[in-house]
């Protein structure tokens, strides 16, 4: 026991284990983020509020039952060192943490109660062989894990991908394409 406990120690002191938000060390029961940053994430509380900045996005341009987002962005923020881990530090466990971080946020919720599956937004593939994994496709697996639904990686593709008939064109995030339903759900 003691020597395991050196080993993780040296480990510790030459490959140090550092929070993604704040760099700071991470102590024994941390893991990716420490408790510090868990109790100060920047949330908007947009899932309770159904007139929300993100929601009114959508309006008059697509029908959505809900729509919200999980923490405020600012530059040189939290949030900000979070991404860039998730998107150029091959951190999707980061990715992952968010979603079930996202996930609690919306326990109690009641626009998102009826929600029946996960479904990430596809990734170029070239810039997922280039970066190895889909990081909305992480968020989701966090997102499903804790909200224990599943979570259908290769659900849609677009047509950018996936040149084919389309079978229906309704989702818009920041431009139109059309998306593709592969598989029944
Ligand atoms: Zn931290």
């Amino acid at each position: 026991m003691f020597l395991k406990t050196l080993a993780i120690d040296l480990l510790d002191f030459f490959f140090p284990n550092l929070c993604a938000g704040c760099e700071g060390h991470l102590v024994r029961g941390e893991e990716g983020l420490c408790i510090g940053c868990l109790l100060t994430m920047p949330v908007t509380g947009f899932e309770k509020d159904p007139e929300n900045p993100v929601m009114k996005q959508f309006w008059g341009k697509v029908p959505v039952a809900a729509a919200m987002a999980y923490c405020h962005f600012s530059k040189g923020g939290k949030m900000q060192r979070l991404i860039h881990h998730l998107k150029y530090k091959n951190r999707p466990d980061i990715g992952v943490k968010m979603g079930q971080l996202c996930a609690h946020q919306l326990h109690g919720a009641t626009m998102y109660s009826s929600a029946q599956v996960v479904v990430p937004i596809p990734l170029h593939p070239n810039k997922q062989r280039l970066r190895g994994y889909n990081q909305a496709a992480s968020f989701g697996r966090g997102l499903a894990q804790v909200l224990r639904i599943p979570h259908l990686e290769n659900a849609f593709s677009d047509e950018r991908t996936h040149p084919r008939k389309p079978v229906r064109a309704d989702l818009s995030v920041h431009r139109m394409y059309r998306v593709y339903l592969k598989c029944r759900i």
